[in-house]
């Protein structure tokens, strides 16, 4: 069954919904390892986000996810703005002028988005970054998004917490968090921490 853009609004309201839901526990992973702003950070663009949503029922995927990017750039500062706009920004790009997505276009989409996020964010594997709990989810999708969908859907949120869980031990490498050497291990990553809700979002949203 092809991705519509009902299906991709229907992903980012539910994303909206959980970051909201989510808020004061993102902060305080940040507030651990960084400034305290990541939970309001993404609470206030998937606000600004979700007013915008409505007007892009009617459209094409691509414009729907490249309009949230921009969104996103626009209106949240600190880091995770830009590296969340430039992911969708180039997931939207990805799907180019067509009206319906099939899984192989999702796993295309999301392996572009991650490309951005590391062209922008610079982050090596293993820097403690999302890019550690993004980069499992987008294989997972590339395995088998193509043959099945909802389980690729699975596989997919499964891994993107696995590479959060992964990372907590480690020393973070870049960002704020890495300003604190040793004494950022043992903490979760709070980007890879939303990241993750992204993913149990698609999951939800499109695994039916
Ligand atoms: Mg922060």
């Amino acid at each position: 069954m092809p991705i519509t853009t009902a299906d991709l609004a229907r992903f980012v309201e539910l994303y909206a919904d959980r970051l909201h839901a989510a808020r004061e526990h993102l902060t305080a992973l940040d507030s651990a390892v960084g400034d305290a702003d990541h939970g309001i950070n993404m609470d206030r663009g998937f606000s600004a986000v979700r007013e915008v949503l409505p007007g892009l029922r009617e459209g094409l995927p691509g414009a729907l996810a490249k309009q949230v990017g921009m969104k996103l750039i626009s209106t949240v500062g600190g880091a995770s703005g830009p590296l969340y706009g430039t992911f969708f920004l180039r997931f939207g790009t990805s799907l180019g002028d067509a009206a319906e997505m099939t899984g192989a276009d999702l796993a295309t989409a999301v392996r572009a988005g991650l490309d951005g996020v590391i062209a922008r964010g610079k982050a090596d594997p293993d820097d403690k970054t999302m890019v550690d709990a993004m980069t499992p989810a987008a294989e997972a999708l590339e395995s088998n998004a193509a043959s099945d969908l909802v389980q690729a859907l699975e596989a997919a949120a499964r891994a993107a917490a696995a590479g959060r869980d992964r990372i907590t031990p480690l020393i973070a490498r870049k960002g704020r968090a890495s300003y604190l050497g040793e004494r950022s291990a043992g903490h979760v990553d709070p980007g890879a921490a939303s990241t993750t809700i992204l993913f149990e979002s698609l999951r939800d949203a499109l695994g039916r």
